[in-house]
């Protein structure tokens, strides 16, 4: 499996690289305008658009002109980037997927071009970042990029910073295959029921940090109605900007709690499992009641969820959402029977047909599973 990752990481470039950036930049910009242009009249006169490579034919003749031979002085890469750039909007537009590409403005709160990896134009060595046209630039290594180069694009934000994002593609080795098949419940008390029994308690990662953000943004609205009360702007409201950072950082470190641990919950299940089936969840919304508690859910929920698909796409391991709704915590997993409805205070009950004794989320996991495998062997 290929995955591709981007890594982004903050440069330093000196005075001279960072105008041979937005020099670069203005270039990619005015390539891609007065392609479109051209596009646009071919178009209205023949009733036929160009194409990436009848305008990248005409590049060279371009730097020979008078006019507009300081297209030479930038990396020719980004050039060609930026015309493939323009194909692709077109191809979007044509195909009713994005509107028509329109012309690109220095306004642009962000400005970028992207180049190519080719016979080793980009490369790493130390805290230096080697770039087409740009030589050895500093930049702040965070992480070590894994896999191989595909592209580089360097931005220019509003403030005058620099970053760049190196877009690499990794192979990633199949996990090997543990002959194991699970049922995952979701819930609201319990995050997730495995049909093994396992529990996964939504409390871990949010009862705590939550209660205090809660609190803290008790505090931010109230300091807003101070401020309205005494005629401040909010703006202007030191008090209140204050507390707005506070609940800024806090929301921040309870997202970041939450991605980590879905992170480690959904590899440890990818890892022992080969098959995992859960409900799909555009079913499950439909039966859960509209409540605070569930619009925090939703959030994981729809995150895990995006989370098992990527890893086992990665990994070699199967995903199968039950797409059918079945009452599933009124069946009995052991004999089929349907018990009837039960309220969500029970959490325990017994089967009046066979007996059997059953936790109300892991007989659901068990018959979600049951259910995947049906239609895995119907696939
Ligand atoms: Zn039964």
């Amino acid at each position: 499996m290929l995955r591709h990752k981007a890594y982004r990481f903050r440069i330093y470039p000196n005075k001279a690289q960072q105008i041979q950036i937005t020099k670069t930049i203005g270039c990619a910009r005015f390539v891609y305008n007065h392609f479109l242009d051209l596009w646009n009249t071919t178009y209205s006169k023949t009733g036929k658009g160009l194409s990436y490579h009848s305008c990248s034919a005409m590049l060279p003749k371009m730097k020979k002109r008078e006019e507009t031979k300081w297209l030479k002085e930038v990396d020719s890469i980004a050039l060609q980037s930026s015309l493939e750039n323009l194909a692709d909007s077109f191809s979007g537009f044509f195909n009713k997927q994005t509107k028509k590409p329109r012309f690109k403005s220095k306004k642009y709160t962000v400005q970028s071009y992207t180049t190519k990896y080719v016979n080793n134009n980009i490369s790493i060595t130390g805290n230096k970042l080697k770039l087409p046209k740009l030589g050895y630039v500093k930049f702040a290594k965070s992480k070590e990029p894994r896999g191989h180069m595909l592209n580089a694009t360097i931005r220019k934000n509003p403030s005058g910073k620099f970053f760049v994002s190196i877009l690499c593609e990794e192979k990633i080795p199949a996990l090997p295959k543990t002959e194991s098949a699970i049922g995952i419940d979701l819930g609201i008390s319990d995050f997730a029921v495995f049909s093994n029994g396992q529990k996964e308690d939504n409390h871990r990662f949010t009862s705590k940090m939550e209660k205090k953000l809660t609190r803290e943004q008790r505090k931010l609205s109230r300091r807003a109605l101070l401020a309205k009360k005494r005629g401040i702007n909010l703006l202007d409201a030191k008090n209140y900007q204050k507390q707005r950072q506070k609940v800024a950082r806090l929301h921040e470190k309870v997202m970041n709690q939450r991605a980590d641990y879905l992170n480690k919950l959904t590899t440890e299940i990818i890892k022992n499992h080969d098959i995992i089936c859960i409900e799909d969840l555009s079913v499950k919304g439909m039966m859960k009641n509209k409540k605070l508690a569930k619009s925090i859910s939703d959030v994981s929920w729809s995150s895990f969820d995006s989370k098992l698909q990527y890893k086992a796409d990665w990994y070699g391991k199967e995903l199968i959402k039950v797409d059918r709704w079945f009452p599933s915590s009124q069946i009995c997993s052991e004999c089929d029977h349907n018990d009837g409805k039960k309220s969500l205070n029970i959490r325990e009950w017994i089967c009046s047909s066979c007996g059997s004794h059953h936790d109300r989320d892991v007989n659901a996991s068990r018959n979600i599973l049951a259910e995947g495998l049906r239609q895995l062997s119907q696939a």
